[in-house]
Order: C-alpha cells, then sequence, then structure tokens
C-alpha cells in the first residue's frame, strides 16, 4: 500500500485508487462501485461542482422560505454551532435521526434517513460542527436533510480565507464517510503527490497560446484547490477546451483513418439503370438538395474506400428516391444492394414503393422480413447467393447470418440512426470488401452536435422540402374543448379524410399506459360508432399478424380511425390521412411529437394535427407545445429539443459517448466546440499522423486512453 514504490514503476495516474492514503480495499472498492473511480487519475477528474467559501458562516435567523440566502447557490447554507440534541424518532421505514444545532441565533434541524448508525457513532452531543446543506422547512422550521457535517476544528473556525472544493458524492459514500468534503481530502493527498511531471502538456503550444489557456498541471491544481475563483474558472476554461478538442480529434482521426486506409467497393460507373430511371420514370424533379446529396454519395462511393455516411433529412424530404438512386447506382457497377427498415410495416411499404417505382425496369426486388415463409425465404438467400437477386428489402432479418450475399455494394438503413457499431460489423462479414453503409435518419439533430456525436461518420443533409407541400396545421387544445376536436375529426372523416389518434406508450409493457389506451379507445368508439365509422388499433402489445391486419385496413380504407401508440411512429405514408390527433401530448419529446406530425401532410389535401393536452402544463411542456405549434422546421425543433434537454437526453446520441463531457456543455459551449473543431481541422491537416514532434505528447495521450483504436484498423 505504498504508493512510492508504485509510482516509479508507471505513470502515478494509473494506481489504483485503493493505494492512496486514506482510501484502502474497503472504501476503494466503494469508489469504484459508487463514482467509477478506479485510478488516481479518475479521482483528479472528479471534479468539484462547487467551492465553499469559509469565510461565508449564516445564522440561522437568516434562514427564511423567503429569504435569498447569501451562501451563493440557492437554498444551500453553511452554519456553525453546538449540537445540542440527538434523537432517533419514527419506526420502520419512517425511522430518522434528527439533530438539534444552536448558534448564537437559533436553532437548525437536521435529519437523517440513511447510515443512521455511522452518523450516530460519528457524532457527539456538545461538540461544535460545521454544517452545509440545502434548506428546507418541515413544519415551518428550517432543516438540513443529510447535511455534510464535521467537527469544527480550532484552525478551522471562521475567518479563515480559502476556497474549499465540495465533490459530488452519493448517499451510500456518505454513509461510510466518503461524503463531498471527505473526498475533498483524498483530493488533496492526490495533489500533493503529483507533480509537473506527472501531468504533462498535451496540447501544443500554439494552440494554448493564441487562446491563452493555462498548462495542464496548473490547469488541474486550480479546478479543485483555486485561491480566488477568477482560477477556478481559468482552469475549467482550459479543460473544457481539452475536453472538446481531444473528442473532436478523435473523431476526425476516426474518419480519416477510414478516408485513408479502409478498402471500398468502387462505384465508378453511372449505367444504364441509373440513367434510364432517372430520364425516364423519374416521377417528379428532384429537388436541388437531393441532386446534391446524390453527388455527395457518388463521389464518396467511387474512390474506392468504404462509405459511412449519415444521411439527415426532415420527415418528407425524400429520402426514399435517394436510396433508390444510388441502389440503382450499385447495379450499374456490378454489386447488389440491400435497404433495411426497423419494422415490417416500413419495410413492406418501401417494398411496395420501391417494386412500384422499378415496375418498368427489369429489376428483381424482394421482401425479406421475420414472418417471410420458410419456403420463399430459402430462395431469397439461393438468389441471393447467386447473384441473380440485386435488390433485397427488410427488416433485421437481412443481417442475419444465414443471409449471404454474392457481392452486395451497398447498405441503406433506413430511418435508424442508432444502427450500431456491432451491427455494423456483422454487415463487414458479408463479403471480402466491407460494402458501403448509408443510414437514413429523419430524427432531426443539430449540425453541431451530429457533427460531435457522429464525427466520425460522413454527414449529408437534405435540407429543403419538396415543392407544393401544403404546410401542416398544427393546434393546441385543452382536454376541456375535446368534443369540439371530435366535432373537427367527423367533419374531415365526411370528406373522406382519415385520421389518427395517437396515445402515449413510453414503454410498452407499462401497464397504466396500456389501460389508458384501451380507456381512449372506448371513448373514441363512443364518438365514432360502427358501423358508420370503422377504427384500426395498433399497439406494441399486440402479435404482429393483428398489427399488419389493423394497418392494412387503414391503409386501404377500410377504416377511417386509426387509433395507435407510437408504434406508427417511422415512415408510415397515408397520404389520405390528413388529421392527427396527439393525446396527452404533454408527454412526448419534441422529436417524436415532430416525427408524428410528419405521418399527415403528405397528401394534397390541407393537413391538421391537433395537440390534446391537460390544463394544468409545467413550464417545459408549455415550451415545447409552443415550439412544435409555432414551427414546421425540424432543425429548429432539434435546437430548441437540444436547449430544452441537454445533449445526454437527444435520442440516439445517449450511447455515443462522445457526449459525456464532464465539464463542457454543447449547448453552452458551442463557440468553444467550433473553435475547437477548426483548430483540430488545422492540425491534422499538417500533420495527420501526429508524428511531429510538438505533437507527440497529444498522440502519446490518446494511444493511453481507454478504449481507443487509433492507428489499427478501423471500420
Ligand atoms: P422521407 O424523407 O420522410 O423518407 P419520402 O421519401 O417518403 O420522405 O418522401 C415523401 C413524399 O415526397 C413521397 O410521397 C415522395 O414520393 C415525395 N417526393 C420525394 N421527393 C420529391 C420531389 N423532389 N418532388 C416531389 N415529391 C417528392
Ligand atoms: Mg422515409
Amino acid at each position: 500500500m505504498k504508493i512510492e514504490s508504485i509510482s516509479s514503476l508507471a505513470n502515478i495516474l494509473s494506481n489504483p485508487i485503493e493505494y492512496l492514503k486514506g482510501v484502502g480495499p474497503q472504501k476503494g472498492d466503494l469508489l469504484k462501485k459508487e463514482l467509477n473511480i478506479y485510478t488516481f487519475g479518475d479521482l483528479l477528474e472528479h471534479y468539484p461542482y462547487r467551492h465553499i467559501d469559509r469565510t461565508r458562516i449564516n445564522l440561522v435567523s437568516e434562514i427564511s422560505p423567503q429569504s435569498d440566502l447569501p451562501a451563493g447557490e440557492a437554498g444551500f447554507i453553511q452554519v456553525a454551532g453546538v449540537l445540542v440534541d440527538l434523537e432517533l424518532i419514527g419506526q420502520r421505514s419512517g425511522r430518522r435521526l434528527v439533530g438539534t444545532l444552536k448558534d448564537k441565533s437559533g436553532f437548525l434541524e437536521l435529519t437523517w434517513f440513511q447510515g443512521i448508525p455511522w452518523v450516530q457513532k460519528l457524532l457527539e452531543v456538545g461538540q461544535s460542527y460545521l454544517v452545509y446543506g440545502r434548506v428546507s422547512f418541515y413544519n415551518g422550521k428550517p432543516q438540513i436533510v443529510h447535511p455534510e457535517i464535521e467537527v469544527l476544528s480550532a484552525e478551522q473556525k471562521p475567518g479563515k480565507n480559502f476556497l474549499e472544493p465540495v465533490y459530488p458524492s452519493t448517499e451510500k459514500l456518505k454513509a461510510r464517510g466518503l461524503g463531498g468534503r471527505q473526498i475533498a481530502k483524498l483530493t488533496q493527498v492526490l495533489m500533493s503527490l503529483l507533480r509537473e511531471k506527472d501531468i504533462p502538456e498535451i496540447l501544443p503550444e500554439d494552440i494554448l497560446g493564441p487562446l491563452k489557456l493555462i498548462d495542464r498541471y496548473r490547469a488541474f491544481r486550480q479546478i479543485h484547490f483555486p485561491q480566488f475563483m477568477s482560477e477556478y474558472e481559468e482552469a475549467v476554461k482550459r479543460l473544457k477546451f481539452e475536453e472538446l478538442f481531444i473528442a473532436q480529434l478523435r473523431m476526425n482521426l476516426l474518419r480519416s483513418n477510414r478516408h485513408r486506409f479502409s478498402k471500398g467497393v468502387v462505384f465508378d460507373k453511372v449505367g444504364d439503370l441509373f440513367n434510364t430511371f432517372y430520364k425516364e420514370h423519374l416521377p417528379f424533379t428532384l429537388t436541388n438538395a437531393q441532386k446534391r446529396v446524390i453527388k455527395e454519395i457518388r463521389s464518396d462511393t467511387a474512390r474506392g474506400r468504404q462509405m459511412n455516411r449519415l444521411l439527415q433529412g426532415d420527415v418528407g424530404s425524400g429520402k426514399t428516391i435517394v436510396a433508390v438512386l444510388i441502389m440503382l447506382l450499385a447495379l450499374d457497377n456490378g454489386f447488389q444492394a440491400c435497404l433495411m427498415a426497423p419494422t415490417e410495416i416500413l419495410a413492406r411499404q418501401h417494398f411496395q414503393t420501391i417494386s412500384t417505382l422499378l415496375e418498368k425496369m427489369d429489376v428483381p426486388v424482394k421482401l425479406l422480413t421475420g414472418s417471410t415463409k420458410a419456403a420463399a425465404r430459402k430462395k431469397i438467400i439461393k438468389e441471393l447467393e447467386k447473384g441473380s437477386l440485386k435488390i433485397l428489402i427488410g427488416t433485421h432479418a437481412v443481417i442475419e447470418d444465414v443471409v449471404q450475399f454474392n457481392n452486395l455494394g451497398i447498405v441503406i438503413i433506413d430511418e435508424q440512426h442508432r444502427f450500431g457499431v456491432a451491427q455494423r460489423a456483422r454487415l463487414w462479414q458479408k463479403s471480402a470488401i466491407p460494402p458501403h453503409v448509408l443510414v437514413m435518419t429523419a430524427t432531426p439533430i443539430p449540425r453541431t452536435l451530429a457533427m460531435t456525436a457522429y464525427g466520425d461518420l460522413d454527414y449529408s443533409v437534405i435540407d429543403e422540402m419538396p415543392p407544393g407541400r401544403k404546410p401542416i396545421i398544427t393546434v393546441h387544445r385543452y382536454e376541456a374543448h375535446r368534443s369540439k376536436v371530435m366535432d373537427f375529426l367527423r367533419d374531415e372523416i365526411a370528406k373522406g379524410r382519415q385520421v389518427y389518434i395517437i396515445f402515449p406508450l413510453i414503454e410498452e409493457s407499462a401497464k397504466l399506459d396500456y389501460e389508458n389506451l384501451m380507456k381512449g379507445y372506448e371513448n373514441v368508439k363512443a364518438y365514432f360508432p360502427e358501423p358508420k365509422y370503422w377504427i384500426s388499433m395498433v399497439h406494441g402489445r399486440q402479435p404482429a399478424a393483428q398489427k399488419e391486419l389493423n394497418m392494412k385496413r387503414f391503409v386501404e380504407q377500410d377504416t377511417q380511425i386509426m387509433v395507435s401508440t407510437t408504434v406508427i411512429e417511422v415512415g408510415v405514408d397515408i397520404p389520405n390521412a390528413s388529421v392527427m390527433v396527439i393525446e396527452s401530448a404533454e408527454k412526448f419529446g419534441l422529436s417524436q411529437l415532430h416525427q408524428l406530425r410528419g405521418r399527415v401532410g403528405r397528401g394534397t389535401e390541407k393537413s391538421y394535427c391537433i395537440l390534446l393536452t391537460g390544463s394544468k402544463l409545467g413550464n417545459d411542456a408549455r415550451e415545447r407545445i409552443r415550439t412544435i405549434v409555432s414551427t414546421n422546421n425540424g432543425f429548429e425543433i432539434a435546437e430548441k429539443d437540444l436547449e430544452l434537454r441537454g445533449p445526454g437526453d437527444i435520442e440516439g446520441t445517449r450511447q455515443s459517448g462522445v457526449l459525456n463531457f464532464k465539464l463542457a456543455s454543447i449547448v453552452q459551449d458551442r463557440p468553444m466546440l467550433q473553435l475547437a473543431r477548426n483548430l483540430v481541422g488545422q492540425l491534422l491537416k499538417n500533420d495527420p499522423d501526429l508524428v511531429s514532434a510538438e505533437n507527440l505528447q497529444l498522440k502519446n495521450f490518446l494511444n493511453q486512453q481507454k478504449g481507443t483504436v487509433l492507428w489499427s484498423k478501423i471500420s
């Protein structure tokens, strides 16, 4: 357990945390489990969330429910006093430990629900303590639940001027004597061991200098133990920049290495199929955005490296036709193509659309899904292997191991930017040279975020709608106006339109949501009785066949109303359905509302989206509804979504990992992100392999990072 003996072997920062003085095996295990702190380095990067100014001690008399407490953060106070009472109150689950702290102005209650035995052992009536925490009021009396508490020692008596860091901790850790302040002590021990050589600079001087960023060693010191707040801010600025810079650099390296080293099949000629279709069978003129995207993809697939591209385009922007043209391009170059959709319904719809588009051309297209019969499946697999089947459309069934292609050139994945690395890897195995991959998504992601989260992919965007689209009229109505809304639906149905009524089913298995859906269905039925009206219902608990049947009846206009959960969210295209009612709209996220709305407005009729909500709305919900009502632009909505929720929750980015910044925020630090991106671009332009002396530390650093595979073959 001696640090000295280990530090000489390797970088001290990789030492296991239990070797730090004051930690040991037990606390070490807890730190690992609770805070993911495994090494000295992890502790170094466990940043304080605030600093306490020890000169600020509050009086109990200053606390009132209305008072703006002077402690800085709302509701947090620091009080010094004597513990005059400590009592165990209540039974079983209501059991709590209540202490009373007295200062010269009054009494403050301290309450513990957890870790009671430990607290009892620690505290002593009659002793002076320094207490810190958020004040709440219970029966009109101020109290702090689970305060940070420590003996008020002589040298800590008020008056000493320093900023003490407070660290994030957990209830479990607090109960074992590892609260925020104890972690501060460990950090102090760690800091006393670290020398400048242990934290060498990694960023080149010509980046640090102009930006006036402090060096790395100082930054780590100052983020933990600043003398003044300005020192803390300098440190945060430096480390934030580093986070953004490194993340961006890693992404760019992955991408540029793929560009340089990956082999890809070559689509270098535009042949008969593409040309004939383009000249004779294209049902409309392409938008400029569609043309641009096709060009981007063509040049990317022509140069002998593997394409890995994200194609983003709002609902209805016309991604399908792009997919068709690119598949024909593959065929023209002698390859097979495959289009994969997330659901059976969507796969089937694509199959129909694409078969119809290619009707007059001699191109074999087939559909493969989970419900394809064994005999048909066998035949498809055989034809694929032979190479006589050129285009395969399907669900995940197409990536099963039994499905082998003769020479697969491209895989297009629709509406599923979450298609993970592991799944992509399965595709590679389908041919010696990995096929190109095009992932299409309508989930709007702000550009900055896309570039960061998917920086390893190339990126195309259709930012223009086909002409003549009528905007969808979106309104917000309260539950109280339900019957008026239903009257409106009746009128629209009388005109021959169809309507969607969507219920939230956040988790498909949630019993309560399910019951609500059923109640909702009965309710709709009461307004729209058979035999004048017919209703389809689709939800996640139905067997696939039943779902299909209900969907089919709606598509064929057998039913006028579709009651559904969000299972119809993606891709479904029914032009005659022109009204969408979203029940409990306040429960949906912005991007989900936008996706849902995209199901209407696909035909020539005027379309409507009606957001029904209860009368009481929280601020965020109100803002979401306001946003959806005020704009149809998916990118504007995405920006708002990012602003309201932060990047961690944006659909599809959660597992990307790149966004788990400790300090930086993609929303607030956007200018810095942009700057980092530009500088990374410059750096790699001058030194793509990071071989120059000034970039050596940077390269070493990247190579040491967990989970970074940079210099080996990637794809
Ligand atoms: P999404 O991007 O949501 O997948 P689709 O490819 O389903 O959009 O296209 C939506 C609708 O717009 C389809 O009915 C399609 O035929 C039509 N469309 C696509 N591109 C154009 C265009 N350039 N001009 C006119 N209509 C178009
Ligand atoms: Mg689509």
